[in-house]
Formats: structure tokens, C-alpha cells, sequence
């Protein structure tokens, strides 16, 4: 059997940390299965879906690394829809029903009121032809539902379970005898989600059903439209969804934690896709090289089913460590777009204060720009621009330099140490002073130890 997963995001915003550990567990998972990864946009929703937003996933999707080997969309499948709908109308699985929505709920609230469960009474399955037409010639529409199959009578549900074997959760059952029979299409004619998703997870053969456990009510429907189609379903693997640090619900805020903020803040994308497809799993979070890499760890068993809590501060202390492994080659392109126009030995100096790539523009700065220094003991500072070694400077003026300090002021520590980084950078810590003062040169360091602008 070759694994086939897809990641089905509906094209109405940006994607955000929960839906791409979505993605990235499919996709991890047909890499480590060496099978196909498939994205496709679940836009019948045609009021809410938009282009941009969909070629807004596919920016984010190939920002993170994560190849499909094909794209389909759903509003291009409706023929395969109506016929798959055709099939099991002839089979008395879809029927149609003439409910306007508020006379559904005024029934709903009588059910309520009498201590029933608010589920659909299957009115629609009593009407006769005659019945329809009298209804339709009265201007109404039908739309149309799936007949859950938990009754004997084919009217009054019983409880009814269906199981499956989750490859995340393990065993599950839903109730199909406490549900509604699902609308599958409206009476505008469009189709439902939860219908098109079986047609398409069928027809394009899905191996395996990797989503958010928000979905595993329909999955319980969801198995018997497999079914009713005449399909074996696939394996579904439900994963937890996010918490915030705090163990709030994260889904408030997710637009807040989209793919392209991160991608505008200087995020990594190996650090989003090393967080987003570690966190909640039993193997530790850190920083890995490539999705290759992750690829290698994959595997259901380590997936756990409690909430996953999801920490930026954590995902910036990934970021920063993905940042301080990147060579100078491989940042150049980068650093040169943001206008840091520093070789690799400023990048070597920085890399291991940065969190993000765009704070070495605050470093690019202070090394290449003016600043005003910070002079904290200006006799000491004087004394210091006197002692510079002359030109040309290496890796071993600093040492000498700091060796005619000490013997002309006795200071040694702290004391010696931060009036020179404070009048050198401004700044109250940083990279190496050592390494900075070389790339400063004589002049500006001069110039700054006598607490000129320059
Ligand atoms: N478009 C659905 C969603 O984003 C897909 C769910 C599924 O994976 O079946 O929730």
C-alpha cells in the first residue's frame, strides 16, 4: 500500500501554527512512508474562499519546505459530487427535506423543551412525492440529507455505534444513533464539507486521515459515507489541538500566530517546522536542519492525545538556536535584503546574540553606522582611546590592548569590561568586544571612547 495523505485547508485566511501542524504531520509522515503528500483546498464555501488566500497557503506551505506532488480544488470537482450524490440518492442514503432553518429551530427548542435530544426528527423521509411537489410548487427548495444508518425502522434512531482504530488515539466509538443526519447539500445547491471531503478522500485514494481531533464527530459520519459509497475508509489519526502557555484555548488567537507574521518577524522556517511538528509528541523540542531530519522521528505512537501547548517563547528560543547554526552562505542573500551589508566575520560575531535575523540590522548599526556612546567614566574611556594599538588590527589587538589597560588602570572585571562595551556599542551587552573592536576599526573606536557621534 502506498501512502497517500493530504493537507485540505479551506482557502479562507492565512495558515497559522494549528493548521500547519496539520500539514506538516501529513507531511512528515508520507515522507517517512515514501508516499504522496497532496494539498487540496476545500473552497465550496465559495462566499468565504478566496484566491489570495489560497496562494497565500501555497507561499506558506513552500516557505516551510512542504512539497505536494498535487493540487486539487474543490469547486472543480462539483460533476464528481452531484454524481456521487446521484449514487446514493438511488440508494435512499440522501433524501431530500423542506425545513426553512427557523422552522428547525422552533422544533429544536420544542425538543429541548420536552428533555429530547435536538435531533433531526427525519420529517423529509415521510414526505411522498406528492408531498414534494406540492411543496416545491409552494417555491420551496429542497436541500439534502445523509441518512445515518442507526435504525432498524429507518425512522426512530437507536444508539449505534461506530469504532475505529485511531492510529493516534487508539480505539474510538461515536454514537451515530445521537446525530443528526447531516445536511450534504444546501438548497442553494452547494455541497457540504463533510460530504465532499469522502468523495475526494475516496476517488483520489487517502491511505491514511491525519487532522485535528475537532473532527472526530465526523469522522463518525464520515465512515459511513465511506461506506454508503461502496468505499473502504482510511486509517484516521486524530491529533490534539493547541493550548495556549496559559492553557487557554489557542484558536482566538491563532490569526495573531499566522505563517506570515512569522515569516515577516525573521522567523526560520526550520524552527516553526521543527516546533510545530515536535510539540505534543514524546520526542524533545529542538532545533533540527531539515524536514528530512524530522521526517526520520516521525512515527504515530510518539503523538500524544492530551492538548498541546503551544509557548512563543519557546518557539523563539528554537528560532534563535536554528539562527546560530547558519552559516554566513546561507543567510547572505538574506542579510543583504535587509540591508546588512556585513561579511562573514560580522556574521560570525552576531549570529549568537540574534533572535531573529532582522535584529543583526540593530548590530549592522552599531558596526557600521553612527551611535551615540554611552560614556560612563569618561577619564577611564579617555585613557583607553589613548592606549588603541595602532593599525593594521587582527584577532590579537584586543588582548593587547586589554593587557596596557590593565597595567595603566588596575581594573580588572566588570569595572574594565562595561564602560568599554558601553562606550564601544551603546549597549549594555552583546557579542564579543574582541571581535566587534576589529570590525569597528581604530577610528570609530576611538572616536566612541572620547564619546564623539560617529
Ligand atoms: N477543510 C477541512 C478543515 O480545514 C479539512 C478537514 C479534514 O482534514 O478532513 O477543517
Amino acid at each position: 500500500m502506498t501512502v497517500t495523505v493530504r493537507f485540505a485547508p479551506s482557502p479562507t485566511g492565512r495558515l497559522h501554527v494549528g493548521n500547519v501542524r496539520t500539514a506538516i504531520l501529513n507531511w512528515l509522515f508520507a515522507k517517512r512512508s515514501g508516499g504522496t503528500f497532496m494539498l487540496r483546498l476545500d473552497d465550496t464555501d465559495v462566499q468565504r474562499s478566496t484566491e489570495a488566500f489560497a496562494q497565500g497557503i501555497r507561499e506558506d506551505l513552500d516557505w516551510l519546505g512542504l512539497k505536494w506532488a498535487l493540487e486539487e480544488r474543490q469547486s472543480a470537482r462539483l460533476e464528481r459530487y452531484q454524481a456521487a450524490a446521484a449514487a446514493l440518492r438511488a440508494k435512499g442514503r440522501i433524501y431530500a427535506c423542506y425545513e426553512t432553518e427557523d422552522e428547525l429551530q422552533r422544533r429544536r427548542q420544542r425538543q429541548r423543551g420536552r428533555g429530547l435530544p435536538p435531533i433531526y426528527d427525519r420529517t423529509g423521509l415521510k414526505i411522498d412525492a406528492a408531498g414534494r411537489e406540492r411543496l416545491e410548487a409552494d417555491g420551496r427548495k429542497p436541500h439534502w440529507r445523509f441518512r445515518l444508518d442507526n435504525s432498524e425502522s429507518g425512522l426512530e434512531p437507536l444508539p449505534t455505534i461506530v469504532s475505529w482504530n485511531d492510529a493516534i488515539r487508539g480505539d474510538q466509538t461515536v454514537d451515530v444513533g445521537s446525530l443528526s443526519d447531516p445536511v450534504v447539500i444546501r438548497a442553494d445547491g452547494s455541497f457540504l464539507y463533510t460530504f465532499t471531503s469522502v468523495v475526494d478522500d475516496a476517488e483520489f485514494g487517502m491511505t491514511h486521515v491525519i487532522r485535528g481531533d475537532d473532527h472526530i464527530t465526523n469522522t463518525g459520519v464520515q465512515i459511513q459515507m465511506f461506506e454508503a459509497l461502496g468505499f473502504e475508509p482510511p486509517v484516521f489519526a486524530h491529533h490534539s489541538l493547541l493550548i495556549g502557555a496559559d492553557g487557554q484555548a489557542l484558536s482566538k488567537r491563532l490569526g495573531a500566530l499566522s505563517i506570515e507574521n512569522m515569516r515577516k518577524d525573521g522567523m526560520e522556517p526550520m524552527a516553526v517546522a521543527s516546533y510545530t511538528a515536535l510539540i505534543g509528541t514524546s520526542d524533545p523540542i529542538e532545533a533540527h536542519d531539515s524536514l528530512d531530519e524530522l521526517a526520520t522521528l516521525f512515527a504515530f505512537e510518539k503523538i500524544s492525545s492530551a492538548p498541546a501547548r503551544f509557548d512563543l517563547a519557546e518557539l523563539s528560543h528554537l528560532n534563535a538556536r536554528c539562527l546560530h547554526k547558519l552559516s554566513f552562505v546561507e543567510v547572505s542573500d538574506r542579510l543583504a535584503a535587509l540591508g546588512v551589508n556585513g561579511g562573514a566575520d560580522f556574521w560570525d560575531a552576531v549570529r549568537g546574540n540574534l533572535t531573529v535575523l532582522s535584529d543583526a540590522k540593530a548590530w549592522w548599526a552599531i558596526v557600521a553606522g553612527e551611535i551615540t556612546p554611552v560614556i560612563e567614566d569618561a577619564e577611564f574611556t579617555g585613557k583607553a582611546a589613548a592606549l588603541l594599538p595602532e593599525e593594521p588590527w587582527d584577532d590579537t589587538t584586543w588582548d593587547v590592548w586589554i593587557a596596557a589597560l590593565k597595567a595603566a588602570t588596575g581594573r580588572k572585571g566588570r569595572a574594565l569590561f562595561h564602560p568599554l562595551r558601553l562606550a564601544l556599542t551603546g549597549m549594555e551587552d552583546g557579542p564579543e568586544l574582541k571581535v566587534l573592536l576589529v570590525l569597528l576599526g581604530r577610528e570609530r573606536a576611538e572616536g566612541r571612547l572620547l564619546g564623539r557621534v560617529c
